[in-house]
């Protein structure tokens, strides 16, 4: 398979300014890569410039959310390189989260081509000072024309890059959600699909309103055991131990949360994934056995959590960000900008294309 790179391309990168301050996830790559799928065959891919997708009113994803997406990064590496973390996770997690919702996995080999692509076009707009980076979001859409409550049968597969400033989402404030799931028992929430952030969004418009940043969601299934937050897994660290909740069917896999696990061993930490009882959770952060708990993932990486709030109840974490937090968010970041020895050969360099 090779891509098709539309002429406009070149045109289209030369003329991006980076604009002074970057945020996350506002400042779009000129270009994205695109590849359709009818009928289970699967188009050559294409790097075109970007622009509003044409979608009939009708296309299933619209009325029937069949859509799945990404999150990932490629890194600026010590000496100029640029790099993606463990790509190869993302190409199967999406496999995993389309086959939930009845859509054809995007094979490997298209996945990883259209992350290698965006980023060797897009070398350039990886921004270079530690914890900045081209976010990347692959995504993938039912596209066919009927409102007949079905499986599409053409879908649409999408890289876009977003050049990015660190994020920071440090001493957060958690709200333990007792009264809304963010998924079902048997349903997506091991799938990274849309759907599952829109069930989220009201709680977390709760919670704003009374001073929290996010939601501490609890399993669907028994209501009294942490599962995770709307986008990051969780982490709690007891008497210098790590626990985080055990992988349950309504808990995202999260990659960051299985980098944090290895890196952790192989550091010297304990790691326990268990189920983690919340009322369990709250009496050992009172007692401050419980001394720092944080929350993992590709944007923020790691983000020390400050407080966890239950009703009229508040429970402050002891070590706001805590030494265990630090640590592992130091050695993951070492790792991903090439400091450190990548020592579970989780990066992969791409070769830059200029245009
Ligand atoms: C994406 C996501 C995460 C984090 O996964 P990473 O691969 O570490 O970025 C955690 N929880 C949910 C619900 C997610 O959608």
């Amino acid at each position: 398979m090779s891509v098709y790179i539309d002429p406009a391309v070149a045109g289209h990168l030369r003329g991006f300014e980076m604009p002074e301050r970057l945020g996350f996830g506002t400042v779009m790559a000129p270009v994205m890569f695109r590849a359709v799928c009818q009928d289970g065959c699967w188009s050559g891919g294409e790097l075109v410039p970007y622009a509003p997708l044409a979608l009939d009113p009708a296309a299933k994803v619209l009325h029937y959310a069949q859509s799945c997406f990404e999150g990932m990064k490629a890194y600026r590496t010590l000496g100029g390189g640029v790099s993606l973390f463990r790509p190869e996770r993302n190409a199967a997690r999406m496999a995993h989260s389309a086959e939930r919702l009845c859509m054809p996995a995007v094979p490997e080999s298209l996945f990883m081509e259209g992350v290698r692509t965006i980023t060797a076009y897009c070398a350039n707009l990886v921004p270079a000072s530690s914890g900045e980076s081209l976010y990347l979001r692959p995504f993938l859409i039912g596209t066919q024309p009927d409102l007949a409550v079905s499986a599409s049968t053409s879908y649409e597969f999408y890289v876009i890059a977003s050049p990015s400033a660190a994020y920071h989402a440090g001493h957060m404030r958690l709200w333990v959600e007792r009264e809304d799931s963010r998924a079902a028992v048997g349903g997506t929430g091991d799938a990274k699909v849309g759907g599952n952030y829109a069930a989220s969004l009201l709680s977390i418009s709760r919670l704003k309103a009374r001073g929290y940043d996010q939601s501490l969601w609890l399993n669907p299934g028994n209501r009294h055991t942490v599962d995770e937050l709307s986008g990051m897994n969780f982490f709690a660290v007891m008497e210098g131990e790590l626990h985080t909740p055990r992988l349950n069917g309504s808990i995202l896999e999260g990659i960051t949360r299985d980098s944090l696990i290895q890196l952790a061993d192989a550091l010297g930490y304990t790691v326990h994934e268990r189920d983690i009882d919340i009322d369990d959770l709250l009496a050992l952060v009172k007692s401050g056995t419980c001394s720092e708990a944080f929350a993992c993932g590709t944007a923020a990486i790691v983000s020390p959590v400050s407080l966890l709030g239950d009703g009229e109840q508040q429970y402050e974490l002891a070590q706001v960000p805590g030494p265990v937090a630090e640590h592992l968010r130091q050695s993951l970041l070492d790792i991903q900008e090439g400091r450190a020895e990548d020592r579970f050969g989780w990066m992969e360099a791409v070769e830059p294309v200029t245009t």
